[in-house]
């Protein structure tokens, strides 16, 4: 995340602290100095540091059981709202979907549960909610608790939404538990919003980010339900225009302003491909290269994809590399096509509309 500083490492994961946080901090340190002076400024500050390292404890419940599932965890953030785990990829399968969601508010219980125990308090003391009379410890215990039961709500994409997709997709598969999942997220998300108008501007904030982040993951994960079962060769444009390596800038211009691709696969005399030039890249290329500069001393290395890939996966290393498109090739390494974002995205819309239908492919 833009914005951070990294303050450190547990196994691997950076642990970064947004401007935002550190502002947050700086709001808590001055309202405490106002009300009370340095003193209180202080106490307040440590206790808000001490709230995020449960804050902080909590994510790597998250992050050290998504490990055990093979999944890293290269940084988490810490923003005034709470942490935010940048897992590699999030897991979709619900049996590993359920345990990562629980781990974090398993953490928040077990350190509720030792506050308790070395605080001595009894369930009496949390019958009463007066925090100003109340200890650390106890103080500290009912933010945790505050944590776990916030974080269990079943709204995607907090914990307790992840959990009740999982249970819902070992019920009723993915394909029917999403958009539940994403309705009764929505839901929650509304409330919040407008708890928020009437007690604490922070759940807006909270209902805003569950309704946005929440519907972009589920939708984004239906549309690759949608591609299971296809093949690269199902979805690739199969009209590709194409460059000899011997050709020049001035005939790459040329077939630039007469068709709309956004990227020319450079091949060798036998079809294969031997290089790319993107549309992107042309303005770069003119200012330093003239009209008999061969192409193929100004194209880049291309990146290729088996016609024969499953769809599905093709379009994730897409997703990661922020690839637009990809040169697709058969058995024998010549040009057959190419995957574009344009035609997946058609792919996505007919199979969600009409996915009775059957998918020709394009032989290959
Ligand atoms: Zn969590």
């Amino acid at each position: 995340m833009r914005w951070s500083v990294t303050i450190g490492y547990i196994g691997g994961t950076a642990i970064r602290l947004h401007i935002t946080f550190l502002l947050f901090l700086l709001w808590i340190g001055l309202s405490g100095y106002h009300s009370d002076g340095l003193a209180s400024a202080r106490t307040s500050v440590l206790f808000m540091l001490l709230v995020f390292a449960c804050v902080v404890a909590h994510e790597f419940g998250h992050i050290l059981m998504a490990r055990r599932f093979g999944i890293k965890t290269p940084d988490v953030t810490l923003l005034p709202i709470g942490g935010v785990a940048n897992m590699e990829r999030i897991p979709e399968e619900p049996w590993q979907e359920l345990p990562v969601a629980l781990a974090g508010p398993a953490v928040n219980l077990v350190i509720a549960t030792l506050l308790a125990l070395f605080g001595q308090l009894s369930p009496a003391d949390f019958s009463s909610l007066d925090l100003a009379k109340a200890g650390v410890f106890h103080q500290l215990a009912l933010v945790n608790i505050s944590l776990l039961i916030f974080n269990l709500v079943p709204a995607f994409p907090m914990d307790g939404g992840r959990v009740l997709r999982a249970i819902l997709a070992m019920n009723l598969g993915s394909k029917r538990a999403n958009p539940i999942a994403m309705h009764i997220g929505q839901a929650f998300a509304f409330l919040f919003v407008a708890l928020g108008f009437v007690f604490n501007p922070m759940l807006v904030l909270i209902g805003i980010f569950i309704f946005v982040s929440g519907t972009a993951e589920l939708q984004a994960g239906q549309s690759r339900l949608a591609l299971d079962g296809l093949r690269v060769s199902d979805c690739m444009e199969n009209q590709v225009r194409s460059l000899q390596a011997t050709q020049t800038l001035s005939d790459v211009a040329d077939l630039l302003l007469h068709s709309s691709q956004h990227s020319y696969p450079v091949l060798d005399e036998s079809g294969r491909p031997i290089g790319i030039i993107d549309r992107t890249s042309l303005p770069e290329i003119l200012k330093s290269a003239d009209a008999t500069t061969p192409v193929s001393a100004i194209m880049r290395p291309p990146r290729i994809l088996p016609a024969a890939t499953p769809l599905e996966s093709a379009v994730k290393d897409m997703d990661k590399l922020r690839a637009e498109s990809e040169i697709v090739v058969d058995g024998q390494g010549r040009l057959v096509g190419m995957l574009t974002l344009h035609s997946i995205a058609e792919m996505v819309l007919i199979r969600t509309l009409k996915p009775q239908w059957p998918v020709r492919g394009r032989n290959a």
